[in-house]
């Protein structure tokens, strides 16, 4: 997997213990943004923290590569349809994100998507675990059992909005433990089992 994604459709707030460490109520139907192809870097590259933020975060996801054209698929058909399984992270300007009120400059940055290879999805999407590590020590632990909407309503919902396309990629959420990276950090995301992630943190220059 090194050619771009035609497009990244992230889910925000789709665990309740990280909707509420950031202050916010779990939405009632899944919350949708985007980040740019440009914003893809792929295992070892770096993440480039730029100026214009002092407050870059990482938010470790399990990322769902789409396998086939899908408009208006029901839920019970989406599962068929995932290409494979990739560990995410969903690098944020978590002070941009506040100040813009829109999350397009927070999330869009440059080297602000990292994405893991891909693996054949497990039979069952609940049994998924993300982890995320900074300099090695665990951060994030998530289920996908605890996640708000499961993969297959949320392939269903976003496709009820736009068409998916092979190779575009969604996000399907953090859980709890977000935080701050600096530059030397090395972040690493994984689906145990699945993919792994690993970027190291560098200033823009
Ligand atoms: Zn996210």
């Amino acid at each position: 997997m090194t050619d771009r994604p035609g497009k990244i459709v992230c889910v925000g707030r789709n665990y309740s213990a990280h909707a509420k460490e950031l202050g916010n109520d779990v939405p009632k139907e899944p919350l949708l943004f985007l980040k740019p192809p440009s914003s893809v870097i792929r295992d070892g590259e770096a993440i480039e923290l730029p100026p214009q933020s002092s407050q870059v975060e990482f938010e470790g996801e399990i990322g769902v590569v789409i396998g086939a054209r899908l408009s208006r698929v029901s839920a019970a058909n989406a599962g068929a349809a995932i290409r494979g399984i990739c560990a995410l992270n969903d690098v944020t300007a978590r002070d941009l994100q506040k100040s813009d009120g829109q999350w397009t400059r927070a999330k869009g940055f440059d080297t602000f998507c990292a994405i893991g290879p891909a693996a054949a999805a497990p039979a069952d999407l609940k049994t998924l675990t993300v982890l995320t590590r900074v300099n090695g020590v665990e951060r994030q632990h998530g289920l996908a059992s605890d996640m708000v909407f499961s993969i297959p309503e949320l392939i269903a919902y976003i496709s009820g909005v736009m068409t998916l396309e092979p190779g575009d990629v969604v996000a399907t959420g953090t859980p709890a433990g977000v935080g701050a990276i600096a530059p030397g950090d090395v972040v690493e995301i994984e689906i145990p089992g699945f993919s792994v992630v690993r970027n190291p943190v560098t200033k823009t220059v």
